[in-house]
């Protein structure tokens, strides 16, 4: 199943090949990956600016996520779970055409959003599966950051600072703990 280009490398305009963080070959290995990217939209549909985006193998991630709190991951999971019951409640057939038009825990809009993120799992060049990738909106994210522990967010950041190459002026634009690796 092919990666939508919504997921592709802003800069090389082709399909993320390699793990941002290690450089491990995501493709030749046949890794599992995640990639993210964050959005900021203007007003009225003048478009969008991306403002990071990110490749990381499973391993990574697993790394990453040992240096977070378990009860940070907890609370994460724990929210996800209602949240996505809710909506299957609300909207039990879903359309996978709006996978990237609608937020996966709130229903909300693209159009409503300010700024928002979208995820997909991958694996070795290919989505890992046919609904492996979703979007969350700015309000999500916020109620995801509003649980993170203060150690959480550190390590998030922490991360971020290694990892995005953020440019220092965009930097206040980031609250801690922004990029949310699930
Ligand atoms: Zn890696």
């Amino acid at each position: 199943m092919k990666i939508p280009a919504k997921f592709e490398n802003s800069i090389s305009e082709k399909n993320f090949s390699h793990c941002s963080v290690c450089g491990a070959d995501l493709i030749a290995n046949n890794k599992d990956y995640l990639i993210e990217k964050a959005y900021k939209r203007f007003a009225n549909n003048l478009g969008e600016e991306l403002l990071f985006e990110i490749a990381v193998c499973f391993d990574c991630a697993e790394t990453m996520k040992g240096e977070l709190s378990k009860e940070s991951l907890e609370s994460i999971s724990a929210f996800f779970q209602k949240k996505s019951f809710e909506q299957k409640q609300a909207n039990p057939n879903p359309d996978p055409s709006i996978l990237l038009g609608q937020c996966l825990l709130s229903g909300k809009n693209l159009c409503d959003m300010q700024e928002y993120q979208v995820y997909a799992h991958c694996r070795g060049g290919q989505l890992a599966d046919h609904h492996s990738y979703y979007m969350l909106s700015d309000e999500i994210i916020e109620e995801i950051q509003e649980l993170l522990s203060d150690h959480t967010r550190d390590q998030l950041q922490k991360f971020s600072d290694d990892n995005l190459g953020i440019p220092p002026e965009l930097k206040k634009l980031f609250s801690n703990g922004d990029l949310i690796i699930l």
